[in-house]
């Protein structure tokens, strides 16, 4: 999953970009709204965490030039210090799905942001099984009949992506959309070298799920069903 957060508090933007991507979410930070829309243009996102007290623009206006600039309905979550009742109402009212007054925990940001993120016709558990394998997407951890199964950062990205698509085919910009960061360069056969290495780990694993490929198009996740 890819974020776009715009913070212009240095310390808050890095701990907040630190934890998410510690939590397996591709971040982009910005501090300015300027930056966040020159990224809006090159690059797609799943949510937006963004503050409404920012250095050339207002959050709320922020807010409704992205949506103006996405096709789909970005799903939005705002972090203001503003934390008057006509504020939130008003940032709701803008189209924001959540509203977390600042100072907040970071895991509450993350629960919220997980909420948000929820999206019709995509599989919403925290835990995603399939041929045997299951993921918890909150404690990013992942087993094959109860063994642990040791998976990098962006393999299980890779996973959760296949698995949350529930056997449909994802296609690549989507998978590297949401795998790796703007300041992350991405080489042309990066994708490809993650699935091999999946594939193998499932392969070695005992599950009966695998990667199948669609040259050129994509890649889905099928199982056999075990009795
Ligand atoms: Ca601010």
């Amino acid at each position: 999953m890819r974020i776009l957060l715009i913070e212009d508090h240095p310390t808050l933007r890095d701990v907040t970009a630190g934890h998410l991507a510690s939590r397996g979410f591709v971040v982009d930070a910005f501090a300015n709204a300027r930056d966040a829309l020159a990224a809006v243009a090159v690059a797609s996102y799943d949510a937006v965490i963004l503050d409404l007290g920012l250095p050339d623009m207002d959050g709320m206006d922020l807010l409704a030039e992205i949506r103006a600039r996405t096709r789909r309905r970005l799903p939005a979550l705002i972090a203001s210090a503003r934390d008057a009742l006509p504020d939130r109402i008003r940032g709701l009212d803008a189209g924001a799905d959540d509203y977390l007054v600042k100072p907040f925990d970071l895991l509450e940001l993350e629960a919220r942001l997980r909420a948000v993120l929820r999206r019709p016709g995509e599989r919403a558990e925290d835990l995603l099984r399939s041929g045997g394998l299951e993921i918890d997407t909150v404690a990013r951890t992942a087993a094959v009949d109860g063994r642990p199964l040791d998976l990098h950062r962006r393999e299980f990205s890779l996973l959760e992506q296949l698995l949350r698509a529930g056997g449909r085919l994802v296609v690549r910009d989507a998978l590297e959309e949401r795998i790796y960061g703007l300041d992350e360069p991405v080489t042309p056969n990066a994708l490809e070298a993650l699935v091999s290495r999946l594939r193998r780990k499932l392969e070695n694993s005992g599950s009966t799920a695998r990667i199948e490929t669609r040259r050129g198009i994509g890649y889905r996740l099928v199982a056999e069903e075990r009795a």
